[in-house]
């Protein structure tokens, strides 16, 4: 396993958002995620707004596994 690992991509459409403390802290936890199938982190997360205390993300990931790992992380109520 080589130590050079490519950081995952994060787009953050509300200025608000973008320095939220808790979000930041969420999505430091998911880029910390692999795949226990393919070996991949997630590629990439865009958050586009908060919906009824939710975070509302879009996640781009080798699969639905991880994908749903990464939702559970964000998806906790604020
Ligand atoms: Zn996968």
């Amino acid at each position: 396993m080589t130590a050079l690992q490519e950081a995952m991509k994060i787009n953050i459409e509300n200025l608000e958002l973008a320095r939220s403390d808790r979000l930041r802290e969420r999505l430091d936890i998911a880029a910390r995620l692999r795949c226990t199938e393919h070996d991949q982190p997630i590629f990439a997360v865009s958050i586009h707004g908060l919906e009824n205390g939710w975070f509302d993300a879009q996640w781009t990931t080798c699969c639905e596994k991880l994908e749903h790992q990464a939702v559970a992380i964000v998806k906790d109520r604020c």
